[in-house]
């Protein structure tokens, strides 16, 4: 704790999944062969049709700000993908293209959360939404899903988490880390609910709905009645390989909308433009065209499935899309492994970097005390080595 820093960032965690993933830099730097599960990020280069729209757009000088919610022909190119991968109609009033769908979601907090506020975080949830909703002064209530339900909250724990100061839900699905997807059914379970609470406001992420191996992807903004207090927070990262372009974006009531343009004027002018001008050719195809890299991930789902089906104290769901495994490891609580003694998901995820050279991420940073998450966006040769190191040490 710093006294040169203010109180808000002292209360800040850094963000686990990318701490985890510069421990592992940090590691092979000092020559340890270290395979990294822990970074949800995809092993495939840039589709080459993307790489070259961008390559254009910079011959094309397009090289000055933006306007500050995105290029009306992304805008244009958002609608219409909303319109035929989710049928919802939004107008360019309702989009905001942001920094990432981490800045969108930042942004949605800052323009949504007064201090006090409480947001609704099924768990486990993805690991940076609790501590931007703490930077927005809201309290993040944790509601705690178990295997059972395939980490899925139901709609009278929902109902029981509702209080006066309740503001928001925050939820992603396909959800990062369980994969576990909510289907229409049970999306509309929670809508009922919702129903009797008109101002809570909520916030869907979809960041991974083409990664889906089980069919339809339902989205909340579907339902007429949750369409004007829903925020569907969507980007390119995860199924078009392109985290490191940085575009997200969302479809949202206009006020709010609004108000994460006026936020993001203050404070990044905008997206970068050869990003945007490339995300338009990637939004504009037809999502057949990335089919091959959710193909893989598909068959890398089930290859780990059966890995760690094989290992002693890993009891997994089948994740339904993402691309991650998020094992319930608490068999191991209490228990010493090469003379280190496992106490928490924490340090059993320590204890596979050190001795089996795996990086994962601990459910800790999930909001989940029992479980740790791999990635399996890697190659199917090391997920099957690092497997087969991790059995060898738990052995
Ligand atoms: N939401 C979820 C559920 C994620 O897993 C991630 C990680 N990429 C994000 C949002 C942030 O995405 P981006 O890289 O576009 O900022
Ligand atoms: N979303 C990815 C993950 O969960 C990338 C890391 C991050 O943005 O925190 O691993």
């Amino acid at each position: 704790m710093s006294t040169q820093l203010s109180d808000r960032i002292n209360a800040l965690e850094a963000s686990a999944t990318l701490a985890m993933a510069a421990k592992a830099r940090e590691l092979r730097a000092e020559g340890k062969d270290i395979i990294g599960l822990s970074l949800g990020e995809p092993d495939f280069n840039t589709p080459d049709f993307i790489k070259n729209a961008a390559i254009d757009a910079i011959h094309q000088n397009y090289n000055s700000y933006t306007p500050v919610d995105g290029y009306v022909e992304l805008k244009d190119a958002i609608i219409t993908k909303f319109k035929r991968d989710n049928n919802l109609s939004y107008d360019r009033s309702q989009i905001v293209v942001s920094t990432g769908a981490k800045q969108a979601l930042y942004n949605v907090a800052q323009v949504c959360i007064n201090p006090g506020d409480e947001i609704i975080l099924p768990c486990p949830y993805w690991v940076s939404y609790s501590d931007i909703v703490k930077l927005a002064g809201g309290t993040p209530i944790e509601v705690n899903t178990t295997i059972e339900t395939d980490f899925k909250m139901t709609a009278s724990q929902l109902e029981a988490a509702i209080t006066p100061k309740t503001r928001m839900l925050w939820y992603s699905s396909p959800c990062n880390p369980s994969g576990s997807i909510y289907s229409k059914e049970e999306l509309r379970a929670l809508a009922d609910v919702l129903q009797k609470y008109p101002k809570i406001i909520l916030v869907s992420d979809e960041i991974y709905e083409h990664i889906n191996y089980v069919g339809e992807h339902a989205s909340m903004a579907q339902f007429e009645d949750m369409y004007d207090r829903t925020v569907t927070v969507n980007g390119v990262a995860k199924a078009f390989a392109m985290t490191g372009w940085r575009i997200g974006y969302i479809g949202a009531p206009t006020i709010i909308a609004r108000a994460c343009n006026k936020i993001q004027g203050q404070v990044t002018s905008g997206a970068n433009c050869i990003a945007q001008r490339a995300v338009i050719t990637a939004l504009e195809a037809p999502v057949e065209k990335i089919q091959y890299m959710v193909d893989e991930f598909k068959e890398r789902r089930k290859l780990i499935l059966r890995l760690l089906s094989e290992t002693p104290g890993f009891e997994c769901n089948e994740p339904e899309g993402a691309f991650y495994v998020f094992p319930d490891i608490s068999y191991y609580f209490g228990k010493t492994l090469h003379g280190n003694l496992i106490e928490t998901a924490t340090d059993f995820s320590m204890f596979l970097l050190e001795q089996a050279n795996v990086a994962t991420v601990t459910g800790v940073a999930f909001g989940n005390d029992n479980c740790i998450r791999l990635s399996y966006a890697a190659s199917t040769k090391e997920i099957t080595e690092a497997i087969t190191r991790i059995k060898n040490v738990v052995s």
